[in-house]
């Protein structure tokens, strides 16, 4: 099967033999061409939970990369939010902020979008000719409070602050050909609304992307990757409709059904030791809006996944402090994360997230 693959990967030496041999030859080619085993890979591309900062972890975000053998699996690029950083994790791995094809937030909530600023100025610097990034985030979102969540806005104005010092002016002045309007001339806003059933709102090819929305704050959305190689859940900071107990668990019943048979559950996570009971002095508010580690895991087993990633993780393994609160028990470790999930009963793979840590799909 090795063999299989590695010939269909070598493209253009297979061309030249094509020149110089056999139909034997030409038609192995081919075959193996159309064969090309589908596979994807799932990035965490930063992993810290909230606004604070620890050893320079890069805000949330998860990559997702879908392909054959010939492409590395990359053929279409999506980013699921942008944290601070993002664009230096994307540079680690060696992909091109040109190269994504559509950016999904899950909320406008700084530590998951603050990172798109630098990415899009970066992409209107070198890429002004396009092609523009598809921008897919729910509609605009009235808060019981009266003010608005908005995406679309967040887009519109991503270039402010440079046109308003005067650097675009400067830099158009030097460059003519660039878009005139900044990165925001860059940007193709796909604003859906959120709905309480699994809805596609984005698709290319093979690769489809639903939505359904969750609770966090107002326009809170989770989204499912499907492809032939296989299904990852990307379910943001997603906690339970009900705000507080008594309450069955703090998942999203809507991200569990988003979840039913996917292979991969990404979720934000905070640790059980951060709740009112504990002492951290930790807001119950923002604790009881997150999904804990335990449930996530009695979740990724009543969902039938294979594999539970753990990322923007509150508080961070190591850290002493969550922003101004401390740990009751001193730091976290991998093991603290991981026995807290399987005390939800999970028994698949668990993987407690750091910078950079990929999973492939179909497992090599
Ligand atoms: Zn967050």
């Amino acid at each position: 099967m090795m063999t299989f693959l590695k010939i269909g990967t070598k493209t253009r030496s297979g061309m030249k033999l094509l020149a110089g041999t056999s139909i034997m030859a030409a038609s192995l080619l081919m075959a193996t061409t159309a064969f090309a085993a589908p596979c994807m890979k799932i990035t965490l591309t930063g992993t810290q939970g909230g606004p604070p900062v620890f050893k320079g972890q890069a805000g949330a975000g998860t990559l997702v990369q879908y392909g054959s053998d010939e492409n590395k699996c990359g053929a279409v690029k999506l980013q699921f939010d942008a944290g601070r950083g993002t664009t230096q994790s994307l540079s680690k791995i060696g992909v091109p902020v040109g190269k994504l094809n559509a950016i999904f937030l899950t909320h406008m909530h700084s530590d998951h979008t603050e990172g798109l600023t630098e990415l899009m100025q970066l992409r209107w610097h070198f890429l002004s000719k396009g092609p523009k990034v598809d921008f897919v985030v729910s509609e605009d979102a009235k808060s019981p409070r009266g003010h608005v969540l908005s995406g679309r806005n967040f887009a519109k104005h991503i270039g402010d602050a440079l046109i308003h010092s005067g650097e675009m002016a400067q830099r158009l002045a030097e460059n003519p050909k660039r878009a005139p309007g900044g990165p925001a001339d860059l940007i193709n806003v796909m604003a859906f609304p959120p709905a309480s059933e699994p809805t596609v709102v984005w698709s290319s090819g093979d690769v489809k992307v639903s939505a359904i929305n969750s609770r966090h704050i107002p326009g809170h959305a989770s989204y499912r990757v499907d492809t032939p190689a296989g299904s990852v859940v990307i379910g943001g900071d997603a906690g339970n409709d009900k705000p507080k107990p008594p309450r069955s668990s703090s998942t999203s019943e809507q991200v569990e059904k988003l979840a039913n048979g996917a292979d991969v559950i990404v979720h934000s996570t905070i640790h059980p030791v951060m709740g009112p009971d504990k002492d951290s002095g930790f807001p119950p508010p923002i604790y009881f809006r997150q999904s804990t580690a335990t449930d996530l895991g009695a979740m990724a087993k009543r969902a039938g996944a294979k594999h539970l990633m753990l990322t923007h993780l509150i508080p961070p393994m190591g850290a002493p402090r969550q922003g101004p609160y401390p740990i009751p028990g001193g730091a976290l470790s991998e093991a603290s994360y991981k026995d807290a999930v399987t005390d939800g009963g999970f028994g698949g793979n668990t993987v407690v997230g750091q910078d950079l840590v990929t999973l492939q799909l179909p497992a090599k």
